[in-house]
């Protein structure tokens, strides 16, 4: 629930004006938060680790660090307040808001402490020691997770973003980079972070914003079509599919093609990881992997699915294998395996099309360096992870989309 305000009337004057009645903004920002911010130099109470940098996103750094009083470690990101030349401090608000909505739910990260500096904002946050299931998602065969581990984690993020939606937040920016683990080995626990770019959704507000992170982004945020809990659930299943196979679906070799890919729901089940799957896992993946986000499924809906309900002992494995036929499919699957070569002719003129279209509205974007490495194949859904900065914001993009 949203937490109470009792510095509200004095974090409303400090604010010089950005204080907005209420406790969202219009743009579903919250913008109250009960946490004392903290003025002392950060580094009274705090040592940071040398060298020891966690992560670094394009405005924030977080790094290890240990409370003087306690010996404990957490993870400290730092924020800049300032950012392309505009104050967003309501940003960070927001950020600390949510994690303090969040409180009581254990799949989000938890929020330890708030320091405020005349240039930065520091979240003192509990260290998640395993780092992200990014590692284990790119990892060789060895090393990357087994199907069980990805259902025991799934159940976990599910919890999470339940927890979110049944709070009317959406996340945004869900995937590998913001799951980290509790510990790597033995393989811990998931904590979800990085609400930078979480919004508040409700039933008299429309939010349309482009935001996300290009591989993980539904159809409807490149359609400037309203956000829901429903796109959050889209990168849920874009998170299973790269969890249980370590390929990115909709991955192109630059962010034009990943943009056609999504929005063409161009995805591949019939990859050879995937054959080995538990059928009913490709059933979950599609039942979020569809255009329309009224047809997905919701998180509480995830959670009772039977792919996640299935306790595989070798011997059931062997035996009784949940087959393709006993499960109904989702509905509204816009995926097709199986295509005539009229229809390829047609996909293809229709791709360059929307390529052109896509470059055109997008304007120039990063390409990737290692394209022309690429078999022709390849270029059309790219398997290979790209370390994208997640787009913030409509200013952020050059041009207008139209598609
Ligand atoms: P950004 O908004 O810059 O993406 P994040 O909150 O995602 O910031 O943090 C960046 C990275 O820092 C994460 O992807 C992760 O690798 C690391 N990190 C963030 N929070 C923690 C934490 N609590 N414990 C350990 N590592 C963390
Ligand atoms: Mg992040």
């Amino acid at each position: 629930m949203i937490p109470e305000y009792p510095s509200r009337s004095v974090e409303a004057r400090n604010r010089g004006g950005r204080w907005r009645e209420g406790a969202q903004g219009r743009s579903g920002l919250l913008c109250a938060i009960h946490s004392v911010v903290k003025k002392e130099p950060f580094t009274e109470h705090y040592t940071l680790i040398p060298g020891k940098e966690l992560g670094r996103g394009k405005f924030a750094v977080v790094k290890k660090c240990v409370e003087k009083s306690t010996g404990r470690e957490y993870a400290a990101k730092f924020m800049r307040k300032r950012r392309k030349g505009q104050d967003c401090r309501a940003e960070i608000i927001h950020e600390i808001a949510v994690l303090e909505l969040a409180a009581s739910c254990h799949r989000v990260v938890n929020l330890h402490a708030v320091y405020e500096m005349p240039s930065e904002m520091v979240l003192v946050l509990e260290f998640a020691a395993g780092g992200e299931i990014f590692n284990r998602c790119v990892a060789e065969r060895d090393e990357a997770f087994i199907e069980e581990d990805v259902k025991r984690l799934m159940r976990q993020i599910l919890e999470g973003v339940a927890f979110l939606h049944k709070n009317n937040v959406v996340h945004l920016d869900l995937k590998p980079q913001n799951i980290l683990l509790t510990s790597d080995n033995p393989l811990g626990d998931i904590k979800i972070v990085d609400f930078g770019l979480s919004r508040m959704v409700s039933s008299n507000q429309e939010i349309r914003e482009i935001m996300g992170t290009p591989e993980y982004v539904a159809p409807e945020v490149l359609s400037y079509e309203p956000i829901s809990t429903a796109t959050d659930m889209w990168s849920i299943g874009v998170l299973a599919y790269v969890m249980l196979t370590g390929m990115s679906p909709f991955l192109g070799a630059d962010k034009q093609e990943t943009f056609l890919n999504i929005s063409q729901i161009n995805v591949s089940y019939t990859e050879e990881e995937l054959e080995q799957l538990d059928k009913a896992a490709i059933h979950f993946i599609k039942s979020l992997l569809i255009k329309e986000p009224e047809d997905r499924a919701t998180a509480e809906e995830c959670l009772k699915h039977q792919w996640l309900q299935t306790q595989e002992t070798n011997s059931a494995k062997e035996k009784g294998k949940i087959t393709a036929s006993s499960i109904p499919e989702p509905v509204g699957t816009a995926v097709s395996t199986q295509h005539s070569d009229e229809d390829v002719k047609e996909e293809s003129r229709l791709t360059e099309e929307l390529i052109v279209m896509a470059a055109y509205t997008l304007g120039q974007c990063r390409q990737s360096s290692d394209k022309e490495s690429l078999t022709p194949e390849q270029k059309a859904i790219s398997k290979r992870f790209k370390f994208e900065e997640p787009f913030p914001g409509l200013q952020e993009v050059p041009g207008d989309f139209i598609y």
